[in-house]
């Protein structure tokens, strides 16, 4: 069934986490929270000329956040930030959409894992904070330390 296919890549991403850890060499940082359920991630980032070079991320949450964080990790990874931003928008967008539009999960890719989350508005924040705080480190200063 696609709904355990679905269950299955939230509990592979749960085990083995992709990007997970700090990152030398960052230059974008931001923290994020979701204090209904407790989940605090944290993503640092490396941007090159708008491209992101490389993701990592580190903290604590629910299954659902860091499957959500690991799979955002890798969706993103060395694309554009106008690329990362639309596939958050679409992401989004079949989420929190209705649930016979499964027509755009298939648009997203690995991302449509957490499509379950549509039937729990509360986990919609679980599934969403990781892209909230990519967007909150893509839109922050320059962070890079000198090396
Ligand atoms: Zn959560």
């Amino acid at each position: 069934m696609l709904s355990d296919l679905y269950q299955e890549t939230i509990l592979d991403h749960n085990r083995r986490p992709r990007h997970y850890g700090p990152l030398p060499g960052a230059n974008r940082r931001a923290d994020g929270a979701n204090p209904l359920c407790g989940d605090r991630w944290s993503i640092a980032l490396r941007l090159v000329d708008d491209r992101i070079e490389a993701i990592r991320f580190e903290g604590s949450g629910c299954a659902i956040s860091k499957a959500s964080a690991s799979l955002m990790a890798d969706a993103v990874s060395g694309h554009t930030v106008q690329e990362a931003l639309a596939l958050f928008d679409r992401f989004h967008a079949v989420i929190t959409g209705p649930m016979d539009r499964d027509d755009d999960a298939e648009a997203i890719g690995k991302l449509a894992a957490l499509v379950g989350v549509r039937e729990f508005p509360i986990r919609v924040k679980c599934a969403t904070l990781a892209w909230h705080t990519l967007k909150a480190a893509l839109a922050g200063a320059d962070c890079a330390t000198s090396e």
